[in-house]
């Protein structure tokens, strides 16, 4: 019989070893989507295939799994971090027990495929060469689902997954509640006809001078220079190692610098939570942000409650002035914040404005819960695609490169992701109503110092890392239940004031 000494030495053993795997696919992951080249594919899914294996075996492994359980056995002997570290690794063993280990690893080896079909498919606008990776895919998500969670709803426990405690019945109410109030404010603006100037966003921006742009919002951002990079891709992401290694990306279209410009400052979101974890958690299973709704609400506050707010606009201003002094001869700051608040149906999720953006995201929702209640077929995705962006958002969709192949999302297996964009969009605005109440945050941003703010979270939100639930420490930031009205409210007090609607 082990002592619980022997026991705690035993599992942070394994924690290690299992950390160093994961970083070993993370850094793997990282390299398949900057610089690797396609050819190196195959390779790189049979190499993730075998550490995903060894990964598996190591959080499977049963004198892992009794240390655990002696650890949860005698709460009263062990630290909180510890204690609190074999809860979660329990959870997250709950979760891949279940499956037979080859079906893992086959999960994998199909998720890089699949990747790359959809790399080739989206350039080519060419859905049918992705359809068996992507029916294949759901299938296997499925499965793992219902070994998880034989009795549950699928798409519950994918939204689970995401955003713990999530169910398709919150997430019914809270869109429903979200398109009541924005589908009028929409067509109010539309009805209204004025739209902004953004004539002088719609030029060549030098990439050399948009990538010193980028290094200027790193810093702004607040970002230590010893402890993070910035890569460049085809779709922007964030992926952290530990507090010391956190790498954002972007992306760079000469015709359109706002695009990187608010990927950056996105990213950045990202990073500042990953970057303000305790050091005390900081290499343990904790040491992260805590779900994707959470994530998603740091990244949309500093994207658009910060970055899209007049006072910031101002406070880098002339920064933007000396970069790019042609293209933006005669424009003044308030012109600039019109512009990137321009507010319009579109088709792409990640350059749509503000307002609409809740709308793609209700889009993806509606089709995964079809996709997993088994009322629609993979095969009438675009055209189911093409439809609900004809009713939701009034475009039409020209091909599907602009339409259901847009994102990388399902490509990558992640399914019951999306809605925790529009779930963080709306908790980042219930926070600022909170931080207003405490901090004078617009005198702040105005002179460009985001460090009160930035403090304001990392004491309620980014120090905890996983310790809490999403929900208890959301709860906890807000002083009061998660309540969407304010993301409604805050929208329809920006958009009315922007589109001079009464
Ligand atoms: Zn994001």
């Amino acid at each position: 019989m082990n002592s619980i000494e022997d026991s705690i030495r035993l599992f942070k053993e394994q924690l290690e070893k299992i950390r160093a795997y994961g970083h070993a696919m993370g850094i793997m992951y990282y390299d398949m989507e900057t610089v690797m080249p396609p050819a190196a594919a195959e390779l790189v899914g049979d190499t993730l295939g075998l550490l995903s294996e060894a990964e598996y075996r190591l959080q499977t492994d049963e004198s892992f799994l009794s240390a655990m359980n002696e650890i949860l056995l005698h709460p009263d002997e062990v630290d909180e971090i510890t204690l609190c570290e074999a809860k979660r690794t329990n959870e997250e063993r709950e979760r891949i027990a279940c499956i037979p280990v080859d079906e893992y690893v086959q999960a994998q080896i199909d998720q890089t495929a699949a990747f790359n079909a959809w790399q080739k498919a989206k350039l080519n606008n060419d859905f049918a060469s992705f359809l068996p990776h992507l029916e294949k895919l759901i299938e296997t998500t499925k499965r793992f689902a219902l070994y998880y969670k034989p009795d549950a709803p699928v798409y519950d426990t994918l939204l689970d997954q995401y955003e713990k405690g999530l169910t398709t019945e919150t997430a019914d109410r809270f869109f429903l509640q979200v398109r009541s109030a924005l589908v009028p404010l929409i067509e109010a603006i539309q009805k209204n006809g004025y739209q902004p100037d953004t004539s002088f966003l719609d030029q060549p921006y030098p990439l050399d001078k948009q990538r010193e742009l980028t290094r200027y919002l790193m810093q702004v951002m607040r970002m230590d220079p010893e402890r993070t990079a910035c890569g460049e891709v085809e779709h922007p992401f964030t992926t952290d190692f530990t507090k010391n290694d956190v790498r954002i990306t972007t992306h760079y279209y000469e015709n359109a610098m706002q695009s990187s410009m608010y990927s950056v400052i996105h990213e950045a979101g990202h990073a500042t939570y990953e970057l303000n974890i305790a050091d005390e958690i900081a290499r343990s299973p904790l040491g992260t942000g805590v779900s994707m709704g959470v994530h998603e609400s740091q990244s949309r506050f500093y994207e658009n409650i910060i970055g899209r707010s007049e006072p910031f606009i101002e406070s880098i201003f002339p920064k933007l002035k000396e970069l790019f002094p042609a293209q933006l001869e005669g424009v003044t700051p308030h012109m600039f914040y019109l512009a990137v608040n321009k507010a319009e149906p579109s088709l792409i999720r990640t350059e749509a404005d503000e307002l609409t953006y809740a709308l793609h995201v209700m889009v993806r929702y509606e089709l995964e819960k079809k996709l997993f209640d088994g009322s629609l077929k993979a095969c009438d995705l675009p055209e189911a695609w093409n439809k609900l962006y004809r009713e939701y958002l009034g475009v039409e969709v020209p091909d599907d490169t602009h339409g259901v192949l847009q994102d990388s999302h399902w490509s990558g297996g992640s399914f019951g992701y999306f809605p925790s964009y529009a779930i963080g969009s709306a908790y980042g605005a219930q926070l600022l109503a909170k931080m207003e109440q405490e901090l004078d945050i617009w005198a702040f941003v105005k002179e460009g110092n985001l460090q009160p703010i930035m403090d304001w979270l990392t004491e309620r939100i980014y120090r905890y890392g996983c310790r809490l639930d999403p929900k208890d420490l959301m709860e906890q930031a807000f002083g009061a239940p998660f309540d969407p009205s304010y993301y409604t409210k805050y929208l329809t007090a920006k958009f009315s004031g922007l589109y001079h609607l009464s």
